[in-house]
């Protein structure tokens, strides 16, 4: 598995539809400062999830829409979509190519999609458990990753392993289920109470 292709518009300085092509092997971006190099990186995690707007250097979430320049209005939404390679499988969708778009409006509106297909957050979430992928994950380094790593709490730095063990899909699944069963044992408790009036 690897990510072919981000096409971003109207994310942060990405006013126009821009598409950047990352054929296997090592891609370097460079550029002055300001032009835009960690906007791209920041595209990648948004559209993988990310919910944090302070984490994307804004203070709400529509800041991450273009928001005017000298000469150039506004927009009013931005889309971002991310293609991956799936040829290994490795993600659990029959599909060779996977895309991921993402899509916010200035109203506060927004959509996920995979391949084309209107889906939830927790969908996409769900889909790069365990891949090393998601918007947490250890195959993303940001600015000052290494120092924050080191200096986490143990527990927390073992979330980082266990994503490379393959093993958070399964202990969400877990905490799904106990939650589904303490809904149920508390929905059985009122069976019980109403069973208990009407004897
Ligand atoms: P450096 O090398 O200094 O780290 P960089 O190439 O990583 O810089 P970025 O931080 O990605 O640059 O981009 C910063 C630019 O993005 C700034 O010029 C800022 O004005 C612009 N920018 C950020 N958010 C928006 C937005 N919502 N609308 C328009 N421009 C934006």
């Amino acid at each position: 598995m690897h990510i072919k292709r981000l096409e971003i518009s109207g994310f942060k300085s990405f006013a126009d539809r821009t598409e950047i092509e990352l054929p296997p092997g090592i891609t370097a971006v460079v550029g002055p400062n300001g032009s835009g190099k960690s906007n791209i990186a920041e595209a990648l995690r948004w559209v993988l999830g990310e919910q944090s707007a302070r984490s994307l250097r804004g203070a709400r979430m529509e800041d991450v829409i273009f928001a005017g320049s000298d000469g150039r209005k506004p927009i009013n939404y931005c889309e971002v979509s991310l293609t991956l390679d799936n040829e290994d499988g490795r993600l659990p969708l029959d599909y060779r190519e996977i895309t991921v778009t993402r899509r916010l409006y200035r109203s506060g509106e927004s959509e996920y999609r995979l391949n084309r297909q209107t889906c939830r957050l927790k969908d996409v979430i769900d889909l790069f458990l365990d891949t090393g992928l998601g918007k947490e994950a250890y195959s993303m380094i940001g600015q000052g990753r290494i120092d924050e790593v080191l200096s986490n709490r143990p527990e927390d730095r073992r979330g980082i392993f266990e994503d490379a063990a393959g093993i958070v899909k399964f202990k969400a699944r877990k905490r799904e289920a106990l939650k589904k069963l303490e809904d149920t044992k508390a929905n059985m408790m009122r069976v019980e109470d109403v069973i208990h009036e009407l004897t």
